[in-house]
């Protein structure tokens, strides 16, 4: 198992964190497909949905943008532990 955290909104003041657990390739956070590469948004999310694009490499529509974020906020909640620096809650 390996571990990724992911900052909240403001996470380097207030340092809180949602920590997910992942067996090998982890699924990105915003479309559910491996990750099989990091992308600048961190190893959680892939290429594509970092630039806010399908894997076909159309642009997302308003509202697939709605689904990824939703299904980005969903994971967190369901499979993330909430931490902050280190100390769990
Ligand atoms: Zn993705």
């Amino acid at each position: 198992m390996k571990k990724y955290q992911i900052g909240l909104a403001g996470a380097a003041f207030t340092g809180f964190y949602y920590e997910l657990e992942y067996d090998g390739v982890p699924p990105c956070l915003y479309c559910g497909e491996p990750v099989e590469s990091p992308s600048m948004d961190g190893p959680l999310v892939c290429g594509p949905c970092d630039c806010g694009n399908n894997r076909d490499g159309t642009d997302w529509t308003f509202r697939e943008n709605q689904e990824r974020h939703k299904h980005f906020k969903h994971v967190l909640e369901t499979h993330g532990k909430l931490i902050k620096l280190g100390e769990k809650l």
